[in-house]
């Protein structure tokens, strides 16, 4: 999912922060309540109009945007209906997200309106990997989707390939999808992506992956090569975490400039992405109305990102490339002499911090073994720390992650 999670009173006030703190003041007002009438005007959008693009060899379509459901769609059924009116017809869940109540969400919502199961792109995952709990996974997940069947299903946060997805998944994904269960397999990744990618790209059954890319990793030459070997290999890919938030704030008056273009940072974020054609697609957390029509409206805009608009967000990247873990666990953690899931526990820390999801982050922290403070505690990382590409303060992060969530 994307990380574009802020509610939208805050983006608001940033943005007015933002406005008030430098030059230009009328101006980047006057921009955001442009960016602000076109995200009203999104509630009206015929759902036609969201772009599609073609999910890999699959011969299905796919919106450009799509609902990350990362949270309890139980009290989201007006969010859901609304979704679909505006073409986010994507849907993405997972067994694990909010105890079952996501899924379960989204069976209540067909419960009642069964008519729309096949208006939907429906997305599952399973936390299982082997053969045996991944059917018993699927069955638990068909019984809560109110569904027979799912679009697309995944194994969730793969961070290899090898060893990982073998012949036994292989002869299992045959088997379900001759049955009708699942029409498409892939999985999704946000550690080692890509790696991931590439060696998926060699195999010759993965339908799709989502993995976490942004303006950040979009330039990274491993990610560039990965994408480009999957959309060769013809898997469809979806991105998530689009927003690429750092753990904390700077270097935000260089946005600025978007605001002044009549658009948010949100919006700039997500059109960055959508300008790599390999991409089917975005999957946005959006858990108000607020921000689904800001996404939405960004997703009908035609308006390019220029060549400056590129160098802006380049440019953030580089200044708060400290505050922001890539996920590159195979780099850091094989410098521990501890087993410290690094790249995991950097995750946890952005959903509480940036995302203020801290139940989303004390879900993902009890899923790290049970040791995990002491761990934390009593590594040194100063040989991972010399290593690590975007230069983080690693040691400190993970002690505070241990006082904070171990
Ligand atoms: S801390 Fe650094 S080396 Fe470790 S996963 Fe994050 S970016 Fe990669």
């Amino acid at each position: 999912m994307s990380t574009n999670k802020s509610n939208a009173s805050s983006r608001r006030d940033f943005l007015k922060k933002a406005c008030g703190a430098g030059v230009g003041i009328a101006s980047g007002v006057a921009g955001l309540d442009r960016a602000w009438a076109k995200a009203g005007k999104a509630a009206d959008a015929d759902p036609a109009a969201m772009p599609r693009r073609p999910f890999g060899k699959t011969g299905v379509q796919v919106p450009i945007l799509g609902l990350g459901g990362s949270q309890n769609l139980m009290n989201r059924q007006l969010l859901l209906a609304q979704a679909l009116k505006m073409g986010v017809s994507y849907w993405d869940t997972s067994d694990n997200y909010s105890g079952g109540r996501s899924e379960a969400g989204i069976g209540a919502y067909f419960a009642k309106r069964p008519e729309d199961r096949e208006k939907v792109f429906l997305v599952t995952k399973t936390s299982s990997s082997s053969p045996r709990s991944m059917d018993a996974s699927l069955r638990k997940s068909l019984e809560r989707l109110k569904t027979d069947y799912v679009d697309l299903f995944f194994m969730h946060g793969l961070s290899r390939v090898e060893g990982e997805v073998d012949n036994a998944v292989r002869e299992w994904v045959a088997d379900a999808k001759a049955d009708g269960r699942i029409r498409f397999f892939g999985f999704s990744t946000h550690r080692n992506m890509a790696a991931c990618l590439s060696q998926a790209a060699r195999l010759d059954w993965i339908d799709g992956i989502m993995m976490t890319y942004n303006y950040r990793l979009m330039n990274d030459s491993d990610m560039r090569q990965a994408v480009d070997d999957c959309a060769q290999a013809g898997i469809g890919l979806i991105a998530m975490k689009t927003q690429g938030p750092a753990f904390s704030f700077g270097g935000d008056e260089i946005m600025q400039r978007f605001v002044d273009r009549g658009m948010t940072k949100y919006q700039a974020r997500l059109k960055a992405v959508w300008e790599n054609p390999q991409i089917a697609g975005i999957c946005s957390h959006m858990d108000n109305l607020a921000i689904l029509k800001e996404n939405v409206a960004a997703a009908l805009d035609p308006s390019a990102l220029s060549g400056r608009d590129r160098s802006v967000l380049a440019q953030y990247a580089r200044r708060t490339a400290s505050a922001y873990c890539t996920g590159c666990g195979d780099v850091c953690e094989s410098l521990l002499d501890d087993a410290v899931p690094v790249a995991d526990v950097m995750r946890c820390l952005m959903y509480a911090h940036r995302y203020n999801d801290y139940q989303m982050a004390r879900e993902a922290m009890a899923r790290l073994p049970s040791d995990i403070r002491q761990r934390l505690l009593r590594a040194d990382y100063a040989r991972a720390e010399s290593q690590c590409p975007q230069r983080m303060a690693i040691g400190a992060l993970m002690r505070r992650a241990a006082e904070e969530m171990g």
